[in-house]
């Protein structure tokens, strides 16, 4: 028997690691939790996550129609009953606003894939969902191509979304995906991105296996192991990418051909922009 308490408390405590980490600001963010087939606890509207009380958490049922709690549930649990009604093994939701990884969406870049150990292992690849109003049923609807295959997902211009069976492990990928994301920004700006080679990717992917995590879906799907490998990339390539940077030799020799060429003057022009800025 579910304690339904319980649950609140630990939807409370969730809103307050969000807020205290910055990923929602002012009432943004909202977490939910499945208590059976027909009903699921969630934040309530216009309150912060950061001070909820178990009393404020409202139920709701599998199309969204409140049937408990003194306060308004959020209009947002459209996107969550969305995920809970594909998988029944996901317990809960979490929504909210994390500037880092929300700041790839809206500059139009994919999370990169093939850098950190952890991410291949915990997360694979994030896909990121089309832009939609929020709160509206197309909005929830965005979400559909990759609850099968993802864990956490980027609203494109929103902010992010992540599911699992505990209140605290759809919280963790959040946490996991926007540390990593804090990362790429700050390496980038340090120098650049450097990558995992593929056949190290593909240890780590076996790693997973054997901790009984599962086969990685770019090993079902046969999709690319690396995702987005221009981002970050320095000026001699900077990673064990399959997008070399025009030979060394080539250049030293004078031996380019017209579009490397074009594509050398193209890279001085874009490190003296960007050294002016
Ligand atoms: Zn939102």
């Amino acid at each position: 028997m579910v304690n339904e308490f319980k649950l609140k408390q630990e939807i409370c405590e969730i809103g307050r690691r969000v807020y205290a980490k910055g990923f929602a600001a002012a009432n943004d963010g909202n977490i939910s939790c499945r208590i059976d087939d027909q009903r699921v606890l969630c934040t309530p509207t216009l309150t912060s996550k950061g001070f909820l009380k178990p009393d404020d958490i409202c139920t709701v049922d599998m199309t969204g129609k409140q049937i408990a709690g003194r306060k308004k549930r959020t209009s947002e649990v459209l996107l969550h009953l969305e995920i809970y009604k594909e998988c029944p093994e996901v317990k809960a939701v979490v929504h909210c606003h994390p500037p880092h990884a929300t700041a790839f969406s809206i500059a139009g870049q994919e999370i990169p894939s093939c850098i950190l150990p952890e991410v291949e292992v915990f997360l694979g690849i994030v896909p990121t969902a089309v832009y939609e109003t929020p709160g509206s049923q197309a909005f929830a609807d965005t979400i559909l191509p990759f609850v099968k295959t993802s864990k956490v997902t980027v609203l494109k211009n929103h902010g992010t979304v992540s599911w699992g069976a505990t209140l605290e492990q759809a919280y963790f990928w959040t946490e996991i995906l926007d540390a990593y994301c804090k990362m790429l920004l700050l390496a980038k700006q340090a120098g650049g991105v450097e990558r995992i080679t593929e056949p190290k990717v593909e240890e780590l992917l076996d790693l997973k296996e054997r901790f009984g995590m599962g086969v990685d879906p770019r090993r079902i799907t046969n999709a690319d192991l690396c995702v987005n490998t221009e981002f970050g990339r320095g000026f001699n390539g900077g990673c064990g990418c399959s997008h070399p940077a025009i030979p060394a030799e080539a250049i030293a020799s004078g031996s380019l051909t017209a579009g490397q060429m074009d594509a050398l003057v193209q890279e001085i022009t874009n490190r003296i922009m960007e050294s002016i800025k």
